[in-house]
């Protein structure tokens, strides 16, 4: 049983070589934290003795608590806790704060197993959070350690959906205990919601999005004993795989790219020369799925990291965990057998994901957006100024008002869409949903702008502070206009949306 003290005899350590405070009812000796703490001696001195729970949750977040736990030294006798502390896998009771059947409303496409798939994901991601915030600011990739550890959970598999977790090599479970079986879309959304609590998405991109746009490629279009060697490397997290598409010269426009593939005169291999930029994961990618032009057309190639291919960082908005490289193939020599899908058709393999990659970026995109607003909710009720609540203030609850609105009718647009993806064959779902994923991603792009906007005038100075209690909103604002131009931009969002809209119009309708 810990210790207990009274608030009279914790007033009696009071000085700096005997500093002890209380929050809500733990006691805590920093006498030996006071020399690291990163604020100084000053505001530990201003609570000596006394109880600092408001300050401390006025500067602090709860997660500080939980990493310094060490210091704590007991609990006031006879009184109860009045703040809950989060233990690992913990759904949030914030309002809004996790979607709506996770806080008890009724809903057609959950049950009580995502529930437990939920939590058991959740308490995987919280162990990796420290680390995974460490290569975040660090900028170096994730080690081989940390991606086996999602490839020995199935979530190497799990974010790429329903189809690559039934090609998961015997032995791995999904966590939950959730079956292959069972495993569909909307366990997919939760994949993709609990990994934005890593507030790291430069890494995750790095580790998680580049797979997600490169694997399947091979799943669907690589011949079946090169499937037979890569997918158990990649799925379990010992290889690493990039999508390398774009070019200097072109972008959103992929029909225009000048990478070369030549078939050499014997027929057995191709020789590969040209540049691709921006390619994610590809500073550690192993394997790069790659667009060339080949005689009559694009084709895609499986190239692995091999004489004459070199990658260099590239410095984007976001951390270099993301291993966003500029790609130079220098002579490349790559086997015949290593060609996706059929020569000069390459462009059906570019295409064949790009509904998925959309769907992955809404997800991570409205969770990003929760996260934040559960935060902005929290730090509106905890912080005073002018000797109120900023909760208490009607502008800073309008702002809330618009986020959280904005945020919950794009995520049952998402909702109604995965439904759909849940029902229909990838054939069906090429013609009916890539429009509407479209014009979700042009919506939801906008939404996280708007969500981040308001985020950082409610949080002040700490929005533009990578760490402490802004740092969700700080790395939101920096970085949320990446889901805005990746994957497709938002301008070709929505066009695509509008066009396939116009394919389907029917000629007989009149106004
Ligand atoms: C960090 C990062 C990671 C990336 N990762 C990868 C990767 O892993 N693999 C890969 O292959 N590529 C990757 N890309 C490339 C990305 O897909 C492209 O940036 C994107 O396709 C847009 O191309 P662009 O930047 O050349 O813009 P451009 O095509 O030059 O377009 C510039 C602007 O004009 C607008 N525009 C273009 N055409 C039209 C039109 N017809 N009508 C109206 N507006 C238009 C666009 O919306 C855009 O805002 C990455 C890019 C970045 C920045």
């Amino acid at each position: 049983m810990s210790k207990t003290f009274t608030r009279e005899e914790v007033a009696r350590h009071a000085s700096e070589s005997d500093l002890w405070i209380v929050i809500d009812t733990d006691v805590y000796d920093l006498t030996d934290f006071a020399d690291i703490h990163p604020g100084g001696l000053f505001p530990l001195m201003q609570v000596a003795g006394k109880d600092a729970t408001s300050d401390f949750y006025g500067m602090h977040k709860q997660e500080v608590l939980i990493k310094f736990n060490r210091y704590k030294i007991g609990t006031i006798a006879n009184e109860k806790r009045q703040i809950h502390m989060y233990e690992a896998g913990d759904l949030s009771n914030v309002p809004f704060g996790e979607s709506s059947y996770f806080m008890g409303y009724r809903s057609p496409y959950y049950n009580e197993r995502h529930v437990q798939f939920r939590k058991a994901m959740r308490k995987i991601v919280d162990s990796l959070k420290e680390q995974a915030q460490e290569y975040e600011a660090s900028g170096e990739g994730a080690s081989d350690e940390f991606t086996q550890t999602l490839g020995k959970h199935g979530l190497l598999a799990a974010n790429l959906g329903p189809d690559a977790v039934r090609l998961l090599p015997p032995g791995i479970e999904l966590p939950g205990g959730i079956t292959r079986d069972e495993f569909d879309y909307f366990y997919e959304i939760i994949v993709h919601e609990e990994f934005t609590r890593l507030v790291a998405p430069g890494l995750c991109t790095g580790v998680l999005s580049a797979l997600a746009i490169s694997l399947p490629t091979v799943i669907l279009y690589a011949k079946p004993h090169i499937k037979a060697k890569v997918l158990p490397e990649v799925l379990t997290g010992k290889k690493r795989m990039a999508l390398a598409i774009t070019e200097p010269y072109t972008g959103s426009d992929v029909a225009n790219i000048k990478t070369t593939a030549k078939l050499s005169a014997d027929g057995s291999h191709y020789i590969v020369n040209g540049v691709k930029k921006w390619i994610s994961g590809g500073r550690f990618a192993d394997y790069f799925s790659t667009a060339v032009r080949t005689d009559k057309g694009i084709s895609m190639l499986l190239i692995d990291r091999s004489e004459g291919l070199e990658t260099k960082a590239i410095k984007t908005s976001y951390s270099q965990a993301a291993g966003t490289a500029y790609v130079t193939f220098d002579n490349v020599k790559v086997p015949v057998e290593n060609l996706l899908g059929v020569e000069n058709e390459g462009f059906k393999v570019v295409l064949s994901n790009f509904n998925h990659e959309r769907f992955i970026m809404l997800c991570g995109a409205s969770m990003s957006a929760r996260n934040v607003i559960r935060e902005c909710f929290l730090w509106a009720h905890q912080r005073k100024v002018f000797g109120k609540r900023l909760i208490d203030q009607p502008v800073i609850r309008n702002k809330l008002a618009r986020m959280i609105s904005q945020m919950e009718a794009q995520h049952a647009w998402l909702e109604n869409l995965t439904f759909q993806m849940n029902h229909m064959s990838h054939k069906e779902q090429a013609i009916k949903l890539a429009g509407p994923l479209a014009l979700c991603k042009f919506q939801m792009t906008r939404m996280l702008q708007s969500v981040a906007d308001d985020a950082c005038q409610i949080l002040g100075g700490r929005a533009l502070t990578q760490t402490g209690m802004g740092r969700s909103i700080e790395t939101l604002q920096r970085t949320n206009k990446f889901s805005a131009i990746l994957g497709g931009s938002e301008e070709i969002m929505a066009d695509l949306g509008v066009r396939q809209a116009m394919k389907y119009f029917p000629r007989d309708a009149r106004l």
